[in-house]
């Protein structure tokens, strides 16, 4: 049956989550967007994107991508994709439109998979029923005492792959009185002290979301070499691939990104340059499932393992438990708690892994009191609740 589109709404959101860990407390706050896709069959299916200007995409979604696919049939992603390719990024741009894309497609997957009856992951190849995850906890906001008992705590829940934060804004307040350096002696005790707490029971990964130059990421790396590091993500300013390929050549500690890309050019760049030990496509980001899909066997072919960055592990596991050379997700505590808030029926997690649900499409459903609550921003009155 066809599945013709006759509605399309974008919902942009800002929302804070909390959680606290062994009497410890973490929170974040997000800025996202919710796109809803109904067709003439009466499937609605959900889409989201992230880490950018929530506003703006929604604003892309209302006054370009809905116009455009009115009347297309969702089913046909590719046909929808290619449309969007040549509408929102003729010439290779990325950003922006790239988080609009990305939340379209989820949502035609979610339709393709209600509309068969089969879970997103099992349409995109069904490689496995269980993904594996890492937790997010070290943020900036924890003194090494909290990070050393959050750490412990994580570990004894039986969190063994944990992840901190370093390098935090570095790059872009460095003109606030916090030099590059002071940031990275800080990390140094900071990682020292977590690696201290849990001995080698965990393996411990540090995520810069490209707040270090290339100096002293490498710095940073070798100063933690005694540390045992599991990977070192998005380690410098704009994702160069020349420089990380560089950095990669000089420290011993593996380095990941990828979250951030939006164009398969880039990934294409960045595993022909050597730059990374570990792809991360983010299904939010990068164009949704369907680029996932070309990022994964692109990896592939380059014998470059996945996983996630950036979180959204539950739109994020349907990639990685579909196809056969899928990672882990990244669980962040706080986005965690955010999700929860946003979405109904989220699959149960264990400290390392999250079992698949058999429910049709995404198998899981907006909150449609939170997504109220939670819109925010010009279109949040009548656009997103037409
Ligand atoms: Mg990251």
């Amino acid at each position: 049956m066809q599945q013709n589109i006759i509605r399309i709404e974008a919902t942009p959101i800002f929302m804070s989550g909390n959680a606290e860990i062994g009497g410890v407390p973490v929170s974040g706050k997000l800025s996202g967007m919710i796109v809803e896709i109904e067709t003439a069959a009466g499937i609605t299916g959900h889409g989201f994107t992230a880490i950018t200007d929530e506003e703006v995409t929604a604003a892309v979604i209302k006054t370009v991508v809905a116009p455009n696919l009115i009347g297309m049939d969702a089913i046909q992603r590719e046909a929808i994709i290619e449309r969007l390719y040549w509408l929102l990024t003729p010439r290779g741009q990325t950003g922006y439109a790239s988080h609009a894309i990305s939340a379209i497609d989820i949502a035609l997957w979610d339709i393709a998979g209600k509309a068969t009856g089969l879970p997103v992951w099992k349409l995109l190849g069904g490689a496995r029923e269980e993904v594996m995850h890492y937790t997010t906890f070290g943020f900036p906001s924890l003194d090494d005492e909290q990070l050393a008992h959050a750490a412990r705590t994580l570990v004894k829940q039986g969190h063994k792959r944990i992840k901190m934060l370093v390098g935090f804004h570095a790059m872009a307040r460095r003109d606030q009185g916090r030099s590059l350096d002071s940031v990275i002696r800080q990390d140094a005790r900071r990682v020292r002290a977590v690696r201290e707490a849990v001995g080698d029971e965990a393996e411990i990964y540090i995520d810069a979301n490209c707040g270090l130059d290339h100096y002293h990421a490498l710095r940073l790396a070798q100063w933690l070499k005694e540390c045992d590091i599991a990977f070192f993500e998005e380690p410098i300013v704009d994702n160069d691939p020349h420089k990380l390929a560089d950095l990669r050549r000089q420290i011993a500690v593996p380095v990941a990104a990828g979250q951030s890309e939006g164009q398969l050019f880039r990934f294409r760049d960045m595993l022909m340059n050597n730059a990374v030990d570990v792809l991360q496509p983010n299904v939010c980001v990068c164009g949704g499932f369907s680029a996932g899909l070309r990022v994964a066997s692109l990896a592939r072919a380059f014998g470059v393992p996945i996983d996630n960055g950036g979180t959204f592990p539950y739109q994020n596991m349907h990639l990685h438990a579909g196809v056969a050379n899928g990672g882990m997700v990244e669980f962040h505590v706080a986005v965690t708690d955010i999700c929860h808030q946003l979405f109904i029926g989220l699959p149960e997690h264990s400290g390392e892994s999250v079992i698949m649900s058999s429910k049709a499409g995404l198998g899981f459903e907006l909150n449609k009191d939170a997504l109220q609550e939670f819109a925010r921003g010009p279109f949040s009155q009548g656009h997103g609740k037409a």
